[in-house]
């Protein structure tokens, strides 16, 4: 479950700012992040992984309160609990397929690397059709293939949540199915919560519920003239 109050979020630059006075998110839930561009979809999934703190307000992700947390706290909690998604895929050029679906486990000593995950990280690629590319390195893929190598890598730690940005843009619209259908797979298996941020109108019914960020500005506008 995911608890937002009372958020209040300003970059160190420029005069973006969010309000939001309270948002939940169920456990379970499948929700979709939507609104124009600049409206805040990528800066509040930062702020639930705790990438980013807000300048005041709670958060509590899977009812921890990220807020009260120091960075080296946040991280171990991002890594054992979130499966991130990004638009741009930030897959590793210069290594394989393999070594980046396995990256959490490199990155983080806690976690450990052994035979059972390989063959989950080679099972979970086969699950998504990349299981002939195991060993080619990530510069040698197709988006479709890049961004499927992406959500493997997310999933492949059994995160409880995943905040996924975009995760279907610049894809055709098989791809955009596929992408979602191994996202929805994977959280109606686990039981895990799915946010995801997305642009595409015929996806957002697939979704249990949407969150429009035009709502968050409205109400700091009727704030503001209050
Ligand atoms: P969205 O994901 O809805 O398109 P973002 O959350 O990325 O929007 O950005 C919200 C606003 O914050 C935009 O106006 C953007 O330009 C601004 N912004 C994003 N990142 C930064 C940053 N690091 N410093 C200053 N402003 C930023
Ligand atoms: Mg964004």
């Amino acid at each position: 479950m995911i608890t937002v109050e009372s958020l209040e979020f300003r970059y160190a630059e420029g005069d973006f700012f969010l309000h939001i006075p309270e948002l939940v998110i169920e456990a379970r839930a499948t929700v979709a992040f939507i609104g124009p561009s600049g409206s805040g979809k990528t800066t509040l999934l930062n702020l639930i992984a705790g990438i980013s703190l807000p300048r005041a307000g709670r958060i509590l992700t899977n009812d921890v309160e990220l807020t009260s947390l120091d960075d080296g706290a946040r991280r171990d909690f991002r890594i054992r609990n979130i499966g991130l998604v990004f638009q741009e895929f930030e897959l590793l050029e210069y290594l394989t397929v393999l070594d980046n679906i396995l990256l959490p486990y490199r990155i983080n000593p806690a976690m450990q690397l052994d035979q059972t995950v390989r063959d989950r990280a080679a099972r979970l690629a086969d699950s998504v059709d990349i299981g002939d590319k195991l060993n080619r390195y990530a510069t040698k893929l197709s988006q479709g293939e890049k961004q499927r190598v992406a959500v493997c890598r997310a999933l492949l730690p059994d995160p409880p949540l995943i905040l996924a940005d975009e995760p279907t843009g610049n894809l055709d619209p098989n791809n955009k199915d596929r992408v979602l259908d191994i996202l929805f797979a994977y959280a109606t298996r686990t039981g895990a919560t799915l946010v995801t941020v997305t642009h595409d109108h015929d996806l957002v019914g697939r979704f249990g519920r949407t969150v429009d960020f035009r709502d968050f500005h409205a109400s700091v506008r009727r704030g503001a003239v209050a």
